[in-house]
């Protein structure tokens, strides 16, 4: 499972910039060896082992395409599965930072620090779920 943003697109690309993030996505999973599934965004996530990365089927806003880019990283990185708490973190930290490095320029551009701010609180809310998972466990 993957801590992936929910809610909030903030903003859409247009439909050529929805083709050419498909289109980039595919070429990375190529590159790489991956099969691409089409999932809903909150559904997204990848399987190192199996090479497969569910990826958000509308690809309506940037983040969008950013999270297809973060489940590529995943499998290229070679994460494994229910890790601890905070070898999970670190995990998502570098799929995030690869997603931006692996990205393309001309859609990275379009992201605004609204943007950056739902791929931060996707991470936090993660962690408040899993503080709460804890808290409850002790009672
Ligand atoms: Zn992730």
């Amino acid at each position: 499972m993957c801590p992936c943003p929910r809610g909030a697109t903030l903003g859409r690309m247009t439909p050529a910039q929805r083709m050419y993030a498909r289109a980039h996505l595919e070429e990375l999973a190529r590159r790489h060896r991956i099969k691409l599934r089409r999932t809903r965004r909150w559904k997204s996530e990848a399987h190192a082992w199996t090479r497969q990365a569910w990826i958000p089927r509308s690809m309506r806003s940037p983040v969008d395409y950013l999270i297809g880019l973060h489940e590529i990283g995943h499998i290229v990185l070679r994460h494994g599965y229910k890790e601890e708490l905070r070898v999970e973190m670190c995990q998502e930290a570098t799929a995030w930072a690869w997603a931006v490095e692996h990205a393309d320029p001309e859609l990275l551009r379009l992201f605004t620090k609204a943007h950056w701010t739902v791929i931060g609180s996707a991470m936090a809310s993660f962690l408040y779920a899993e503080a709460q998972s804890r808290t409850r466990a002790k009672r």
